[in-house]
């Protein structure tokens, strides 16, 4: 376990065990469909490549980067950095985020890929943090639910550090300025 944490909530096994499950749901609800995957940069990078590895129908892999946060407060605003490269008229689109926290992120999500008319458009977020909602999300696909704490590892970070873990975390009181 890295030093700077007090706590593993999800160890590499069970994650794996999850995403591939998922993947199987995923799967077999899209049969014979293309999906195009949004992954929500950067915090979706790990989880958006093992489900990506594991889909066993057709995907196209799209991205857009967008900013609230800074450091583990949220400034409630959201906006985008990145836009998508595609146009996802007529698409199944699927949103990949790593974790549905106040709702906003998504809520802005779902508000700005609508007016773009996919096919379809589900949420697939890894970790669901629904003692914190301000706005209700529809999540199609969850991974796992989560207590009320600031999570690193597995792409989530802490002033850009931790993404790299293979294990889900809770940071010791010492490594957080602010929390
Ligand atoms: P929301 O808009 O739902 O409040 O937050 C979504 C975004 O906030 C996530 O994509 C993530 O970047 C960040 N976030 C929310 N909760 C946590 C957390 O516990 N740990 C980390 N590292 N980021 C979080």
């Amino acid at each position: 376990m890295h030093e700077d944490l007090q706590e593993i909530l999800i160890t590499e096994e069970v994650l794996q065990e999850r995403v591939q499950k998922l993947a199987a749901q995923i799967s077999r609800d899209y049969k014979g469909r293309c999906i195009t995957l949004v992954g929500v940069l950067k915090g979706c990078v790990p989880f958006l490549s093992d489900l990506l590895k594991r889909l066993e129908v057709d995907t196209n892999v799209d991205f857009m980067m967008l900013s609230s946060y800074s450091g583990s407060q949220s400034t409630g605003v959201v906006r985008t950095i990145l836009d998508l490269k595609q146009n996802i008229e007529k698409k199944d689109v699927l949103i990949v985020e790593d974790i549905v926290d106040s709702g906003l992120t998504m809520g802005y999500m779902l508000k700005n890929l609508s007016t773009r008319q996919p096919r379809s458009l589900e949420i697939c977020t890894l970790l669901d943090k629904p003692s914190c909602r301000k706005t209700k999300v529809p999540i199609k696909y969850k991974g796992f639910v989560i207590p009320e704490k600031f999570v690193v590892g597995y792409g989530l970070d802490y002033n850009e550090l931790y993404r790299n873990l293979p294990y889900i975390g809770v940071l010791k009181k010492s490594a957080v300025k602010g929390l």
